[in-house]
């Protein structure tokens, strides 16, 4: 199994373990993100396919995506990078159409749940209104319907119900 691929130095005058930090060529398969770390942030990352990218990513940066299938992205609020490969960052926030809802803390309209337009705002507008949320239940429900087009709005490319319920939880603690 050596020598496949590309012409690596077998014997790596270095610390050997130096040579699977370095993605040599496209045959080498993807390292799974839940041991891949942030190149900027070091936090791990969550597997993303390629057509969220796709989806997602302004035309002009679209022509910069790898061949591979997955991707790692990056859910740290404070960091910069959206999707990296291990030891790459390969796009950050300004390379998306949409705002990284869970990288703009701050920003009320930011999108948690991106197939129906959930925003803190409209959560807080709601809970103002009615002394309750139906956010979560509304979404579960078109889930339900098979509703569902997470791996092609939201740019973490899964399922937002964790961050939904989490921007619910905010507004009933910030009451
Ligand atoms: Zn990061």
């Amino acid at each position: 199994m050596s020598g496949d691929c590309c012409s690596k130095p077998q014997d790596s005058p270095e610390n050997p373990s130096d040579v699977m930090t370095e993605a040599c060529c496209e045959l080498h398969p993807p390292q799974k993100c839940s041991s891949a770390k942030c190149p900027e942030c070091g936090a791990l990352g969550k597997t993303v396919r390629k057509i969220t990218l796709g989806a997602l990513l302004k035309p002009e940066s679209r022509p910069r995506i790898p061949t591979q299938d997955e991707f790692c992205f990056c859910r740290t609020p404070t960091c910069d990078v959206v999707y990296f490969r291990p030891n790459e960052v390969l796009f950050r926030k300004d390379d998306l159409t949409v705002p990284v809802g869970l990288k703009e803390p701050d920003d009320p309209n930011a999108p948690v749940c991106y197939c129906y337009g959930w925003t803190p705002e409209k959560i807080r507008s709601e809970i103002k209104e009615t002394g309750k949320s139906t956010a979560i239940d509304q979404i579960k429900a078109q889930v339900k319907a098979g509703n569902c087009y997470c791996e092609v709005t939201n740019p973490q490319g899964s399922c937002c119900l964790g961050n939904v319920s989490q921007a619910v939880k905010q507004v009933f603690m910030k009451k």
